[in-house]
């Protein structure tokens, strides 16, 4: 496969931006060799400026839910442009936006738009701890909430890929409000509770551990925290910014019926554009300027062009059901054709999310997930991409499936991963 052109790019792009990317999962420092230089996608294909077409797994992280280049997502882009890209001022568009996200999920009352997920997050944290007076929160060991200070800390992902356990540049007393704790271990919960009595305004969780690669909530875990959470006086924050309106329509918090205090949404609610949103209880969403004394703003924030994007694509997600079906169909084809193939490794995952780790050792959290042998998946990946299949260069990442994808594409990975294990 021909890398020239995608060379000689990432060679000028180094030169100018630190590391030639603008976010660090888009190097290939995990897995060697150079980042593809993307020049358009379409469905579920995408191509590189040399002409390679790959089937691709990582659908922009998440938002290309209904596939590249989606025809009426284009359209209401394009149409919305025509009317001015920003005012800066109120517009109807972001009533329309903040009603559909309301009513597709039960537990937000009220939600404001943000410019990206780690906006959203950094927000809503500053929500919760204006609104219970408390200043420590707790996060667990291998999410990934963003690279707002207080939530760099054993934050999965990027993070864990580079090797580098929190980030430089963050001051200590920023981390030192931020406790960590273990995915499905309620016990590591209730001793932070214990040991910082009264102290605790939030515990956030991805729902679905999608950043340390794909790691489910055990049973009744979930519900754990509410409950510690409720019995604390502490404030339960589900960041959705990929499971929301990937695992359904209401998405992780529909799926295992457990109801947070506030929400976080990013990736899917923009359709590609740059838009985060949080949202959750009035009496805590009141809290916000110009109502409240926690103070938020953006400059961009509901952006009509964005909002139009977005709008689009929840609405063809609430009005046709089979899309999730169509999804989850293929997401459960991948994973037990991948787990009847692999050798030395298992393939965890829900819906339209997946994910295959190195290792024998059940994976449950940070810890396990971190035993995966991040080489064999370096040798694994590259075969992959030379064979025209492009998926997130990271071990703890997710394989992304859209609507656009088909049985043939999930069959081809099966094939290509029966050769490569065979051998
Ligand atoms: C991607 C992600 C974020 C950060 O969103 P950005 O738009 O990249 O700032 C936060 N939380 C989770 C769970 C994410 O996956």
């Amino acid at each position: 496969m021909l890398s020239e052109r995608s060379e000689r790019i990432f060679k000028r792009a180094k030169e100018l931006i630190p590391g030639g990317v603008n976010s660090p999962v888009r190097a290939f420092g995990a897995v060697g060799g150079i980042p593809r230089m993307i020049a358009k996608a379409k469905g579920s294909r995408i191509f590189d400026v040399d002409g390679n077409e790959y089937i691709d797994f990582i659908g922009s992280w998440g938002p290309m839910i209904l596939g590249h280049n989606y025809q009426p997502i284009l359209d209401a882009v394009i149409n919305t442009a025509q009317n001015g890209l920003s005012f800066g001022a109120a517009t109807a568009i972001e009533v329309e936006m903040a009603e559909l996200i309301c009513s597709l999920v039960p537990s937000i009352d009220m939600v404001r738009m943000v410019n990206s997920g780690t906006e959203a997050v950094m927000s809503a944290v500053r929500a919760a701890r204006g609104f219970t007076g408390r200043d420590k929160i707790i996060k667990f060991d291998g999410c990934y909430h963003g690279h707002s200070d207080a939530m760099l800390v054993k934050a999965g992902s990027g993070v864990m890929t580079s090797g580098v356990p929190d980030s430089a540049g963050v001051p200590k007393g920023c981390a030192e409000d931020t406790l960590t704790a273990t995915y499905n271990n309620l016990e590591s919960v209730q001793r932070l509770f214990e040991q910082h009595h009264n102290q605790i305004a939030a515990v956030i969780i991805e729902p679905v551990a999608a950043n340390m690669g794909v790691v489910t909530p055990v049973d009744g875990f979930l519900q754990g925290l509410r409950r510690l959470c409720d019995e604390h006086g502490s404030l339960l924050i589900f960041d959705e910014v990929i499971t929301g309106f990937r695992l359904g329509l209401t998405g992780a918090q529909g799926l295992y019926r457990v109801i947070p205090d506030l929400t976080t949404f990013g990736k899917i609610v923009g359709a590609g554009m740059p838009v985060g949103a949080y949202g959750g209880r009035r009496e805590i969403m009141q809290m916000i300027a110009p109502v409240g004394k926690v103070y938020q703003a953006g400059t961009l924030s509901g952006n009509p062009v964005a909002m139009a994007a977005g709008i689009c694509q929840l609405k063809i997600l609430k009005e046709t059901p089979e899309i999730y079906q169509h999804m989850n169909q293929l997401g459960d084809r991948l994973r037990k054709g991948l787990q009847t193939v692999v050798k030395g490794g298992q393939v965890t995952g829900i819906g339209s999310l997946s994910c295959l780790f190195f290792t024998d050792t059940l994976v449950t959290d940070g810890t396990t997930a971190k035993q995966s042998d991040t080489a064999a998946f370096a040798k694994y990946f590259n075969y992959m991409l030379e064979n025209g299949c492009y998926f997130a260069p990271s071990q703890f990442e997710a394989i992304f499936l859209s609507n656009a994808h088909t049985q043939a594409d999930v069959d081809c990975v099966l094939n290509l991963a029966e050769q490569y294990f065979k051998s």
